[in-house]
């Protein structure tokens, strides 16, 4: 039991109702980490807590939509009433969405802000006070391979998840000296209910077949397939750990060498 990496380390997670969120949580109750965990919907979290008290572990299940700052206050407010700080947040939550840009609904550029940046910035700061004040923290950004490249049809979506990288690297310049290390995730396209809907949305709109699509998306990346929600856990697991304190404001592709920079 000793050798648990995150053994006493308290870990918040966003959007782990399902898809990567939940297969971080795990992953890092698997590594020793208690883990409070968060999304809209209550009963997949309360399920997801139960697994992770199985495990020996803590959990908690907060519901929270992370786009409204007084639901994150109170999810902020819950875990710290209940541990009396935090170690390490993951900020997962996270939706897609595209439109072509000439008559792009401004609804639709409003929301992916919302929840793919401006959740990060009110999270964060929910978070943020403990760490500072035990000056130790990790601060793990699930961003995508849409915060380095453009691709049509994806402005709204891909301008939020570039904001994702400017934040991250910000913040890790002015936490460096309260000892908070801060970092991004690139994911290509992983497998999960949101590349799901994707292909569904893409057959719908272009007639293919969902298998096409999927392969389409899989011959995207040079290693011919989609990235599993266990990579994105391991790294993550990783980062927070006392051994990656180097690492600080980076942004580290998980994509099969689809990007290079
Ligand atoms: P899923 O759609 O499978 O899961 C998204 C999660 O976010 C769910 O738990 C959902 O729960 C939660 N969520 C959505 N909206 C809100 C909200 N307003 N408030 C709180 N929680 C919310 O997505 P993935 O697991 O695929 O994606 C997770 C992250 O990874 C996202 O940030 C995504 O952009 C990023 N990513 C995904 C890639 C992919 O190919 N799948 C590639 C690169 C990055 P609920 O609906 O219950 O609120």
């Amino acid at each position: 039991m000793t050798d648990l990496p995150l053994r006493n380390r308290r870990a918040v997670v966003t959007g782990a109702s399902r898809g990567i969120g939940r297969t971080i949580a795990l992953a890092l109750a698997e590594a020793g980490a208690d883990v409070a965990v968060s999304a809209r919907s209550q009963a997949p979290l309360e399920e997801l807590a139960g697994e992770i008290r199985e495990m020996g572990r803590r959990s908690l299940a907060v519901p929270c939509d992370v786009t409204d700052p007084e639901q994150v206050a109170r999810l902020a407010q819950t875990v710290l009433d209940a541990w009396g700080g935090v170690d390490i947040l993951v900020n997962n939550a996270g939706a897609a969405g595209s439109h072509k840009f000439l008559n792009h609904p401004d609804e639709l550029w409003h929301h992916m802000l919302a929840i793919n940046l401006t959740s990060v910035y009110y999270v964060t700061k929910a978070f943020l006070p403990p760490m500072v004040e035990q000056k130790w923290g990790r601060i793990i950004n699930i961003a995508s391979i849409a915060s380095k490249t453009g691709a049509k049809y994806i402005a709204a979506y891909t301008a939020s998840k570039h904001g994702v990288l400017g934040l991250t690297r910000s913040l890790a310049m002015e936490l460096v000296e309260h000892n908070i290390t801060v970092n991004a995730i690139c994911p290509g396209y992983v497998d999960t209910p949101m590349t799901e809907a994707n292909i569904a949305n893409i057959a719908a709109r272009t007639g293919m077949s969902p298998e096409q699509v999927r392969r389409t998306l899989e011959n995207m990346s040079p290693q011919k397939r989609l990235i599993t929600p266990e990579e994105v856990a391991a790294l993550t697991v990783y980062l927070a750990r006392e051994e990656a304190r180097g690492i600080t404001a980076q942004a580290i592709n998980v994509d099969g060498g689809t990007v290079q920079w």
